[in-house]
């Protein structure tokens, strides 16, 4: 097994910092937060690599670059209380309790909800809850949200994610289907979205509605 530790702090040099994340908190919490322990035992060695991994259920943990560009742009603030949409393996879940106070996630796929639940315990995670359900919904009973994070492309911005940002809310989304995807980043000015384009990238869909798990 190589050195994770020493993989990690290359990770943030050579993936992050060089290509231009620069979020002092964001580059600390990636530091801290240890992606091998999120990844199947037969990709540990390859934790720290620059591209997606599978976690099962045919779902991947992002590149961690992505996840970078990702929580930048929420710039959370340690009072925030924020809403995730595809938990997965639960490595965002993780960066993002770092940076923010309360975090609820939420997974359709039972048994990587589940997972996630023990990596969570297992690390001493505290302020996280993770919740298995249709995340294109939201979670109404627990918003209104400061930032919410959605790992899984969507076809459009889903309004009932947009309802339940508070008043200058702020959400990063993939939007569009297949190859064809861009981050959207939305923040609330004076009740109404305003949206801009990011990255293109490439992301599982959202899965809306009662299709197959
Ligand atoms: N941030 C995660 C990304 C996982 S991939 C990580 O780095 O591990 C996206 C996840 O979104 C998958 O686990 C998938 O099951 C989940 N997903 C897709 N549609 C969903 C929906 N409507 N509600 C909740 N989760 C959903």
């Amino acid at each position: 097994m190589p050195d994770l530790t020493a993989a990690r702090q290359l990770m943030v040099e050579s993936q992050l910092r060089t290509r231009g994340i620069s979020d002092a908190r964001v580059l600390d919490a990636m530091l801290h937060v240890p992606r091998d322990q999120f990844v199947p035992a037969a990709y540990r060695a390859q934790a720290y690599e620059d591209h997606p991994l599978p976690i099962g259920d045919s779902q991947t943990i992002s590149q961690p670059y992505i996840v970078a560009v990702m929580l930048e742009s929420l710039q959370l603030q340690p009072s925030d209380r924020v809403l995730e949409v595809g938990t997965g393996s639960g490595y965002a879940t993780a960066l993002l309790a770092e940076l923010a106070a309360e975090v609820f996630s939420i997974e359709r796929h039972p048994a990587l909800a589940e997972n996630a639940r023990e990596v969570f315990t297992r690390l001493g995670y505290k302020n996280v809850q993770v919740f298995t359900g249709d995340g294109s919904l939201g979670l109404p009973a627990s918003g209104p949200f400061d930032a919410i994070l959605v790992s899984a492309a969507a076809a459009g911005l889903p309004p009932a994610l947009i309802a339940q940002l508070n008043e200058s809310g702020r959400m990063i989304i993939p939007v569009g289907t297949g190859d064809s995807q861009q981050l959207q980043f939305v923040r609330m000015v004076n009740g109404s979205p305003m949206i801009t384009a990011r990255e293109l990238v490439r992301f599982v869909p959202l899965v809306s509605g009662n299709s197959d798990v």
